[in-house]
Parts: structure tokens; sequence; C-alpha cells
């Protein structure tokens, strides 16, 4: 194991153009429930609707009052190993860009700054009638107190910038993110089972190029066999990662 870790800070040191791909893995580690897994959130009674654009348009509350203890807790969830180490990889110009499908902000809560957020991002809540915005720190206090968060121009209730089942994904992140997959040389794979497309996708964009991809997870996915290095606990990892760069 420790001798792999090695291995891995040798491929990140020698890399030109490094960007990891996270998944909902590395923020379970930050104790934030993922939806598909053994104990996740679709398992709830109607949490499907938390995220549906006919639901939200038709009662906004449905999302409000579900997500109230789920994005907006912010305060009490903190980064995880991996997404501190990502930040300190980024600070040390190893690390180019993080593309993430999560929607948690865990990322940002670390330090980390260049975040390709694939499925939308609460760090902007907009108007769905004027697409008035504001951000979400604004807007936290309205919606932790029990309320949700007005329009100040037409009084329409603000909804996050994440996208809903039947909204598309935003063009501009997916732009970015098969850019940012094809001009690396090295990708991480962090926490994803690579099944939702069309992120599952983007490793490939990196192999396609000539780059390596290096596998953390803990279930299998359809590139294993195609990876550098393939390593199954995150924590483990990460925390061997941490030790060498403080060494
Ligand atoms: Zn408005």
């Amino acid at each position: 194991m420790n001798s792999e870790i090695n291995e891995l800070y040798r491929l990140l040191t020698s890399s030109k153009h490094c960007v990891a791909f996270t998944g909902a893995g590395i923020s379970t580690l930050s104790g934030i429930q993922d939806f598909r897994g053994k104990n996740g959130l679709y398992k709830k009674p109607n949490t499907e609707l938390m995220f549906d654009i006919n639901a939200f348009m038709t009662d906004p509350s449905i999302y409000y009052s579900m997500a109230r203890d789920y994005i907006y807790d912010i305060d009490s969830k903190e980064p995880s190993v991996v997404h501190r180490v990502l930040a300190q990889l980024e600070r040390l110009n190893i690390l180019h860009a993080i593309i993430t499908q999560n929607i948690d902000l865990l990322h940002q809560k670390a330090g980390s700054e260049k975040v390709i957020e694939i499925h939308g991002s609460p760090a902007i809540h907009s108007c769905p009638s004027c697409k008035w915005q504001t951000g979400f720190y604004d807007i936290l206090d309205t919606v932790k107190s029990g309320g949700m968060p007005h329009c100040p121009n037409c009084g329409a209730v603000l909804k996050p910038n994440i996208v809903f089942f039947g909204e598309s994904l935003p063009e501009f992140a997916i732009d970015s993110a098969i850019s940012e997959s094809s001009k690396s040389d090295l990708m991480l794979v962090l926490g994803s089972s690579l099944v939702v497309y069309p992120a599952a996708s983007l490793p490939e964009y990196t192999l396609n190029s000539g780059g390596q991809i290096v596998i953390v997870n803990d279930m299998p996915t359809h590139l294993d066999k195609q990876a550098a290095l393939h390593f199954d606990d995150l924590e483990l990892t990460f925390s061997g990662l941490e030790e060498i760069i403080a060494s």
C-alpha cells in the first residue's frame, strides 16, 4: 500500500496538467449521504421529488423542506481528508482543476478555487422568472430558519442553480470539464463509480489523449483495467498522501 501511495505521489509531482474528478464517495467521508448507495438518500420516502423540476415549480417548499438539513447545513459539515489534500495540491500548483458531480460546496469550503460543478451548484440561487441572482450565504439564514428565499424584484421563490431532474446540464461546465479532461495528463478519479453519463466518459477523454488515470473508489468501475493505479480506500490513500506531502 505505502509503496503504491509513493508511486501516486510520484505520478502527481511529475504530471504537467493533473485534474481530479470527484463523486459522492468523497463526501460520504464528511457525513453527507449519497443518493443511490446502500443507505442513500433516495431510500427515504419522496426524496426523489427533492430535485424534480416539476415538483419545484408546483411547490418549492418540497425542495426547501427536504434540502434544509441536507444542502443548507453546511456549517456542520467539514471537508474530508480528500477535500483537504486536493486543495493543498492546487496550492502546490500540482492540481489544475477539480471536476465534481457533488453539490455540497465542500471543495470550496476546503479552499479549492478551480471547481467545475457539472451538476450545477447551490452557490448561486436564481429567480426562475426574472433571473435575479444571489449567493448561497445570503439566503442561508432564511432557509435554515424554515423560510424560503424570495426574489426582491418579482417575489418568486428562488431556485438553487443545482441541475434538477428534467433540466439540462450546464453547457459551460460540461465544455470546460471536457476541455480539462482532454488536456489532462493525469486524472484522479475519486469516489465515483462512473455510471452517470456524461460524467462517466470524462476519464476517457484523458485516456484518449494519451494521459493516465488513477482510480480510488470502493466499487468497481468500467475503467479499472485502464488505470495506472487503483486503490479502494479513499481515506487511507489520502491520509497517506497527506503524510507524504507534509514530510
Ligand atoms: Zn424575480
